[in-house]
This record gives C-alpha cells, sequence and structure tokens, in this order.
C-alpha cells in the first residue's frame, strides 16, 4: 500500500487484510511487537527507537523478512507503511525475490494535496480539557469552535494547523511519488482514487488486486 499521511492506507490496509483474509504487516507495528517481545531483532531495532533515531532500511527489511516468513503470510501479505523510498522499495524487491516472492499489485491511494491538508488539519481541541478532541470532518462539534460538552472554546494545535500541515507534506509527498513511479515502472501499479467514500475505495483496490494493472 502506498499513500500520504491522511490518504487512509491504514484503515484501507486493514480492510483488505480482513477481505482477502492475509495478514496486514504494518511496519511500525512490527517495531512495536518485536521490541514488547524482546526479539534479538527487536532488540536492535530498541537502540534506534530509544534514542529517536530512524530504524536503519536493512533492519526494517530483516524484520518485514522474519514476519513473512511466518506461516499466516505463506499466501502473501498486505504491507503497509514500507517502502517509503525508491531505495526501499528496490531493497524489498531484492528480500522478496530471497524469499521466491515478489510484489505482485502496488496499490496507491492517491489524495489530493488540498484534501490531505483539509483530513489532516482538521483537528480541534477544547482550551478547557485536551481530552476533547473534534475532527472538522471526522467529528465536527454541534457549533463550530465550542465544545459540544463544556461550551469551552476550541483551539488548534501548531501541529494540526494548515501551515505545518502544509510543510510536512511538501517534504513527505517526493520520496512517495517516487516508490510510486518505481513501479509504475514494473507494471504493478495500480493507481485509486482515495478522494471516494472509504467502502469505494475498497472496493476498487480490491478489483485491483483481483486483476492487477498490466
Ligand atoms: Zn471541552
Amino acid at each position: 500500500m502506498v499513500g500520504a499521511p491522511g490518504a487512509g492506507k491504514g484503515t484501507q490496509a486493514t480492510l483488505l487484510a480482513e477481505r482477502l483474509g492475509l495478514p496486514h504487516v504494518a511496519s511500525g507495528d512490527l517495531f512495536r511487537e518485536n521490541i514488547k517481545h524482546e526479539t534479538p531483532l527487536g532488540r536492535r531495532a530498541r537502540e534506534y527507537v530509544d534514542s529517536g533515531a530512524l530504524v536503519p532500511d536493512e533492519l526494517t527489511i530483516e524484520l518485514i523478512a522474519d514476519r513473512l516468513g511466518r506461516p499466516d503470510a505463506n499466501e502473501g501479505a498486505i504491507l503497509d507503511g514500507f517502502p517509503r523510498t525508491r531505495p526501499q522499495a528496490e531493497a524489498l524487491d531484492k528480500m522478496l525475490a530471497r524469499m521466491g516472492g515478489r510484489v505482485a499489485a502496488a496499490l496507491y491511494i492517491d489524495v489530493d494535496r488540498e484534501e490531505l491538508v483539509h483530513r489532516l488539519s482538521g483537528r480541534w481541541i477544547c482550551s478547557v480539557s485536551p481530552t476533547h478532541v473534534y475532527h472538522e470532518v471526522a467529528r465536527p462539534p454541534k457549533v463550530a469552535g465550542v465544545c459540544d460538552i463544556d461550551g469551552a472554546a476550541l483551539m488548534q494545535r501548531d501541529d494540526d494547523k494548515p501551515e505545518t500541515i502544509r510543510a510536512r507534506l511538501h517534504k513527505q509527498l517526493p520520496p512517495m511519488f517516487e516508490v510510486v513511479d518505481y513501479y509504475s515502472e514494473r507494471g504493478v501499479l495500480s493507481t485509486i482514487d482515495g478522494d471516494r467514500p472509504v467502502a469505494e475505495v475498497t472496493d476498487q483496490l480490491l478489483h485491483a488486486v483481483t486483476s492487477p494493472a498490466k
């Protein structure tokens, strides 16, 4: 699965995994699981995570290979959160080839950049109780700018402001487009319109998996 933050990749990966009976392998979850169970790979990953550093690609690839080697992934898996760069995509292909597998389909959930900004920047928090959280799209308050629970004013954190989100996407999107191009060159890319309702996106994804792009 390929998509920008806010494109609904995680949600769709979960739905797709259920419908196809395949495990949903999210790289972030793999780190957490292995660290929690103190596996040898998890102990190595912990050093990076604890120091706030990025886990190196080689180690992430090892973690994914380890996960794909489990029996429930015999028929395949839905990979989510990796690869995020072209070198990672190349490394993934090499690893899969060693295991006798391949990327059968790269599913790109395409969402308009300003729609991403809208989705990601829609979070508003109660100025009195920060646990009262709203979202312009997903969970709007009854009256705009006012907390349903206590009537206090709603405010936006800097991290959730459109200009912050725009700057973040400006950095995150170019490497993702390289991944999209990489799979397009290999003839396995399907582009799905992620501006559609969730159920429609799921249907399109299922269709793309069962009749992969040529
Ligand atoms: Zn409140």
